[in-house]
C-alpha cells in the first residue's frame, strides 16, 4: 500500500544530506568536546561551528545559541528560569509574580505555567479571537506592575496561525518585561530575523524542520535574565550542563541552512497544495469549516472540522487506507478531550471533536494531495451514515 505522510507538524523524516552531515560523529567523530586532547578538540570545533551557523541564520550572535534537548525543555526553560531569574533579581527580587501567556500554546509552556500558578505565581492566558489570533492590545491591558514575563507562540502548531510577534514585541518595549517566542513550529518555515524581531528568548526545535529529534536552541538575547535550568557541567558557555550532542547539533544546523536555503521555494510549493486539498474538500464534502487565519498562517497546515463525525474515526479509517494525519497536536492526540486550541478560538465541541489537522511538507506531491481528496469523501459519508447525529434530511 502506498504510504502518505501528512503530519509534519508531529515530527518529520530527518533530511538525507542533514542525515549525511551527522554521520561522521556518529563514527569516527566521537570526542567530548569538553576534553582537552585532540579528540575533544576536534569535537569542541564542530560544536562552535554549528552553533555559529546556527546565529547566522537567525541573526543572531553566536554566545546567545544555546542548544537544548528539543522544544519542550526549551520552553521548560523559559519559564522556569525566568522565573529563578526574577526571585533573585535585587533587593526588589521576587516582587514580580505575574507572567502572560496565551490560551493556546503548547504544553510544553502551559504545564509549567500551571505548575508556576502552584507555586504562588499569577497566569494570565490570553484569549484568542475565531482565528486563533491573540489580541496584542488586550495583551497590553493585561500588563502589571508585576509582570516579568510574557510567552506568546510564533506559530500555532494545531491551526498554524501566526501571531502577531513583532507587534506585542512593540508594545513591551522599555518596561522591563522578558519577551519569549515559541516559534518552534515557525522556524524553517517562515523567516525569522532576530536582529528585526525584538524578542528576548525563542525556542526552536530541530525534528520540526527535517533535522533530528531531541535536538533544539533557546536563543537567549544577550542582557536578558534567565537563570541556568540544567545544572551539573559548564558546557554551552556555563548556560546548560551535560556532555553535547555532537552529532545533533551538527544536523541542526545542516537542517537549519537547508529550510532557509530551500524556504521560498518549499512555501510556495506547500501553499499550492494546501490550496489543492482545501478547495478539494470544500468541492467534495459539505458541513466543513477550516480553523485558520485567512492569512496570517504557516505554509502548508490544513486544519479542517467535519460536522457530525469523530476525528479519531477518520484518522483510524484514514490510516487503514495508508494516510497519516493527526487531531490536534501529536502529544494530545491520544487524549479525548477536545483540543484547547479549538476551543480557544471558540469552534463548538461537536466541530471540534470532529477536526483533522493534515501538515504537509516536501515530499508531498499533488498525486498525494488527490489521493486523499479521492478517499476522504468516502470515510466521512460513511461515519456520517453512521452517525446518530447526522440529521436524517441530510441521509
Ligand atoms: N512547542 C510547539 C509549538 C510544538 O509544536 C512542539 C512540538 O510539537 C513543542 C513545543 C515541543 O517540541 P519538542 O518536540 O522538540 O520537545
Amino acid at each position: 500500500m502506498k504510504r502518505v505522510y501528512l503530519d509534519h507538524s508531529a515530527t518529520t523524516q530527518v533530511h538525507p544530506e542533514v542525515r549525511e552531515a551527522m554521520l561522521p560523529f556518529l563514527g569516527e567523530g566521537f570526542g567530548n568536546p569538553s576534553s582537552l586532547h585532540w579528540f575533544g578538540q576536534e569535537a569542541r570545533q564542530v560544536v562552535e561551528d554549528a552553533r555559529e551557523k546556527v546565529a547566522g541564520l537567525l541573526g543572531a550572535r553566536p554566545e546567545e545559541i544555546v542548544f537544548t534537548s528539543g522544544g519542550t525543555e526549551s520552553d521548560n526553560w523559559v519559564l522556569f528560569g525566568s522565573a529563578e531569574a526574577e526571585a533573585q533579581s535585587g533587593p526588589s527580587g521576587g516582587k514580580r509574580n505575574h507572567l502572560i501567556t496565551s490560551q493556546i500554546e503548547h504544553h510544553a509552556i502551559l504545564h509549567p505555567a500551571e505548575i508556576l500558578e502552584k507555586r504562588g505565581y499569577q497566569v494570565t492566558y490570553l484569549g484568542v479571537d475565531r482565528f486563533g489570533m491573540v489580541d496584542p492590545g488586550a495583551l497590553e491591558k493585561a500588563l502589571t506592575p508585576r509582570t516579568f514575563l510574557v510567552s506568546i507562540m510564533m506559530a500555532n502548531n494545531e491551526v498554524g496561525t501566526l501571531q502577531p510577534i513583532a507587534e506585542i514585541a512593540g508594545r513591551l518595549r522599555g518596561k522591563n518585561i522578558v519577551f519569549h517566542t515559541d516559534a518552534v513550529q515557525a522556524v524553517g518555515k517562515i523567516p525569522v530575523d532576530l536582529k528585526k524581531l525584538p524578542v528576548d528568548l525563542l525556542s526552536l526545535s530541530a525534528h520540526k524542520f527535517y533535522g533530528p529529534k531531541g535536538m533544539g536552541v533557546l536563543f537567549i538575547r544577550k542582557g536578558t535574565k534567565v537563570s541556568q535550568f540544567v545544572h551539573g557541567g559548564s558546557q554551552e558557555m556555563n548556560h546548560r550542563a551535560g556532555t553535547e550532542n555532537v552529532a545533533g547539533m551538527v544536523g541542526l544546523a545542516r537542517a537549519l541552512e537547508i529550510a532557509t536555503r530551500d524556504l521560498e521555494a518549499n512555501s510556495l510549493r506547500l501553499r499550492r497544495l494546501q490550496k489543492r486539498l482545501e478547495e478539494g474538500l470544500k468541492q467534495k464534502i459539505g458541513d466543513i469549516t477550516f480553523n485558520v487565519h485567512p492569512e496570517e498562517r504557516i505554509p502548508g497546515l490544513v486544519n479542517v472540522s467535519f460536522a457530525y463525525v469523530e476525528g479519531e474515526a477518520i484518522l483510524l479509517n484514514l490510516d487503514l487506507q495508508g494516510i497519516a494525519a493527526s487531531s490536534g497536536s501529536a502529544c494530545t492526540s491520544r487524549s479525548l478531550d477536545p483540543s484547547h486550541v479549538l476551543k480557544a478560538m471558540g469552534v463548538p465541541t461537536e466541530l471540534a471533536r470532529g477536526s483533522i489537522r493534515f501538515s504537509l511538507g516536501r515530499e508531498n506531491t499533488e498525486e498525494e494531495i488527490d489521493l486523499v481528496l479521492e478517499i476522504l469523501p468516502g470515510i466521512i459519508q460513511k461515519l456520517r451514515d453512521m452517525s446518530p447525529i447526522y440529521p436524517a434530511k441530510k441521509r
